[in-house]
């Protein structure tokens, strides 16, 4: 095939000469003097060119004849603007449609024979024509719409093969319709270049309605001018069916052994949408009114076109929208967005008509369909990132602005991304491959050589469609703005869950805020409350102990104890009952402390309470200045330096006190260095004690939870590390614990906020 750019810049509209089917004049107004004619009149009317050359028209036509040219040319419609003229010739009367244009300055026309079949017997084109048209409005879908199309233009022409081609928005070709003689190989499917029709071919589909080639090896008929005629060698014939075939069309159509063409426009919006192109592998004439029929249905074809397309787009977002509703409601049914989103039943490719999507949330990824691998699409992110506009970022060629992904173009040439998150990293991608590997069409194209009416191998469009495929190399179907607007709804639906979800977390908060308040006032006062009658109760059992022991026997005496024993545990309850709801009431008392004083009260009146003890109390240096309540960290200090000698078996038994600074900190890789440069202090009460399992480090801070018998160890009633966290959260610091079971425990606690980075 010749490359047909070379052609672009032929006039392809002046070509100054016809085809041999019918004559052609040029006139001058309003005298109608002939200025051009073709050389074929002495053929058809055994009349010398040159002998009509600036000679009035009525020389050829008579006085009705002429009045029928002037009314064709007083009207505006194009085609159907003839008349059947009849010429007395010296070979007897012969039958013409007369056919006549007005462009510019310039009166042509255009003298077609009638066919013999159409003089013969010629079929109603009218009933025919409005059965066409009734049947192709049985259908609603555009695709089987221009298959009936294909089918009806095949059965008024009998040409051997009609397709119907669309263009897209680069005017690249696709057959999307065809009807054809069984033995023809199918070329349903096939995509051509854009270069294969030129864009000054486009511009006379677009003016010209039907292009009719019946013989396209037939030479050309050169157009005589009278030589003061104005454009005597650029007659313009746009609108005349007449003009000479390109040769590039020729061309063309010849390597795929096509004789016959007719060639109908498919208008859009004034804009070409694609073309009815019909083909016959032997020269074919058309009588003129089947192309009048064929133009009509081109016409109606191009207006329904509009009204299915607007169809299929209302359609396409209504199914759109019901596939949000579904999506909406799996997601309405999970617990949080990031459940819903990861939800294997959320149909996620069908929201963008992708083949491959990932929902990256934070560290988090998930994968659905045809996808580069995680680690791409990771890298994929980082780099899209800064292109991102409006939450969006899309492109039907990735690997064009970021080469690194020509690697996965087969399942990724085309990337839809959504940013859900302003301020985390939660992201959607769809993939769509490389739109080669989608391509449908009916063989295999590299099969679709054939023999030629003169046995012949001729050539197929098997090279356009090579050339094609390397035009949309890299590039996946373009993303259609339905889809975009799919993809944004969906985003705001996501974020409209999430609002949502915060919302109700913050009600639950409140609530939960409203109810812990309750449950304080509520312990504080039962609590209170309960003491007096406790009290009662321990006071007549120590009566009765004291007063009536000759009264009671052994067992009676016995009881007695116990009762007094457990009013002893219950009020220390009732009192750790009391000072917890109190601490989350009380205001604290903030001053500037030096911690060490307060270490070495905390210290004194250990060694009175545990006069005997002997635990070497380690304090390697100074402690800080530090603000806080003195009363709550002295009692914070005290629980965990009693906790530090009670659960110890060993012989030698040591306890360090002291802090982390925050280089320290960093060391031991709890923060990095941007966060060291205003990191708070961290205390460590640090012990060789028994140590605490793995498994019981978050319990052992909750009310009432002890680890051991409560006459093991010498140990309380599980309170000491709860109150101890109460007090640090109400400084707004935290506190955890390491330990080695067996080895030893270390309690870490800080003042102020504090966030161990996650590793
Ligand atoms: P109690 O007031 O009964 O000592 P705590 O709330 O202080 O209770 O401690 C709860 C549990 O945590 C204890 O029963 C003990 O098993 C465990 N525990 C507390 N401190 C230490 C420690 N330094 N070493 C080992 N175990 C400990």
């Amino acid at each position: 095939m010749a490359n047909l750019h070379q052609y672009e810049s032929q006039q392809l509209h002046t070509p100054g000469s016809i085809q041999p089917y019918g004559i052609l004049f040029s006139l001058t107004e309003p005298d109608l003097r002939i200025t051009h004619v073709s050389q074929n009149i002495q053929y058809f009317l055994g009349i010398k060119p040159q002998n009509l050359l600036n000679q009035p028209l009525k020389k050829l036509l008579n006085p009705s004849q002429l009045q029928n040219i002037n009314q064709t040319l007083s009207q505006t419609t194009r085609i159907n603007n003839s008349h059947q003229i009849s010429l007395t010739t010296s070979a007897g009367t012969k039958e013409f449609h007369g056919i006549a244009h007005r462009l510019a300055d310039t009166i042509t026309v255009e003298l077609e024979p009638k066919t013999v079949e159409e003089s013969e017997n010629l079929p109603d084109f009218f009933a025919w024509v409005s059965n066409a048209l009734a049947n192709l409005q049985k259908t609603s879908r555009l695709k089987e719409f221009l298959q009936l199309v294909a089918s009806e233009v095949k059965n008024i022409t009998q040409f051997d093969r009609v397709m119907v081609y669309q263009f897209d928005s680069q005017d690249a070709g696709e057959v999307v319709a065809e009807a054809k003689n069984e033995n023809l190989y199918p070329y349903l499917g096939l995509h051509f270049p854009a270069p294969d029709i030129p864009p000054e071919s486009r511009k006379l589909y677009l003016e010209c309605r039907l292009r009719y080639i019946p013989d396209m090896t037939a030479p050309p008929i050169d157009i005589l001018a009278a030589p003061d005629a104005a454009h005597s060698q650029t007659l313009d014939l746009t609108s005349v069916s007449l003009r000479s075939v390109e040769s590039c069309c020729v061309e063309y159509h010849h390597n795929m052994g096509v004789a016959a063409l007719l060639v109908i426009s498919l208008i859009k919006d004034g804009k070409l949408w694609g073309l009815i192109s019909c083909h016959n592998y032997t020269p074919k004439t058309l009588p003129y009114p089947v192309r009048v029929a064929c133009d009509l249905l081109g016409q109606f074809a191009s207006l329904e076109l509009a009204n299915k397309i607007a169809q299929e787009e209302l359609d396409d977002k209504v199914k759109l929208q019901s596939l949000h509703s579904e999506v909406l409601e799996v997601m309405a049914k999970k617990e949080n967005f990031k459940d819903a989103l990861l939800s294997p039943e959320l149909g996620l490719l069908k929201l963008a008509n992708a083949q491959g999507a990932a929902i990256s949330l934070d560290d988090e990824m998930v994968v659905v369909g045809n996808t580069p691998s995680q680690e791409a699409i990771n890298q994929l992110i980082e780099w899209i990132e800064p292109q991102i506009n409006d939450s969006l970022f899309y492109t039907d060629s990735i690997s064009k602005l970021y080469p690194g992904a020509a690697f996965y173009k087969n399942v990724a040439s085309g990337v839809l991304l959504l940013r859900i998150s302003q301020t985390r990293r939660y992201y959607i991608i769809w993939f769509r491959p490389e739109v080669i590997q989608t391509v449908n069409w009916a063989g295999n194209p590299l099969e679709s050589i054939q023999v030629g009416a003169d046995g012949n191998l001729v050539m197929s469009p098997r090279k356009s469609f090579a050339l094609w495929q390397e035009t949309v190399r890299f590039v996946s179907k373009p993303w259609k703005n339905s889809e975009l607007e799919s993809a944004i709804e969906f985003r705001n639906a996501i974020i409209g869950l999430i609002l949502t979800q915060a919302d109700e977390l913050a009600k639950l908060n409140q609530e939960l805020e409203r109810s812990n308040l309750e449950l304080a006032s509520f312990a504080f006062a039962a609590s209170h409350d309960l003491k007096e009658p406790l009290r009662g109760i321990h006071n007549y059992s120590v009566f009765l102990l004291e007063d009536y022991t000759d009264v009671l026997d052994e067992l009676g005496i016995e009881r007695l104890q116990t009762l007094v024993r457990l009013t002893h545990r219950m009020e220390s309850l009732i009192d750790v009952l009391l000072k917890y709801s109190r601490l989350g009431q009380a205001e604290l008392n903030l001053e500037t402390r030096n911690l060490n004083f307060l270490l070495e009260q905390v210290i004194n009146v250990f060694n009175v309470s545990y006069s005997d003890h002997d635990l070497e109390i380690r304090v390697p240096r100074p402690l800080p200045i530090v603000r806080c309540d003195s009363v709550l960290i002295s009692e914070v200090l005290s629980n965990l330096l009693s906790n530090a000698y009670k659960y110890n078996n060993k012989t030698e038994k040591w306890v360090e006190i002291g802090y982390l600074d925050p280089q320290a900190q960093v060391e031991k890789n709890w923060i990095d260095e941007v966060q060291a440069l205003d990191a708070p202090p961290v205390f460590y009460v640090k012990d060789n004690g028994i140590g605490i399992r793995d498994r019981h480090q978050e319990t052992i801070f909750r009310l009432f939870k002890r680890l051991h018998a409560q006459n093991k160890f010498g140990g309380g009633i599980g309170a000491g590390l709860t109150i101890t966290k109460k007090i640090v959260e109400r400084h707004g610091g935290l506190i955890w614990a390491e330990s080695v079971y067996g080895d030893g425990t270390t309690f870490y606690f800080t003042l102020q906020s504090y966030s161990i980075k996650s590793n």
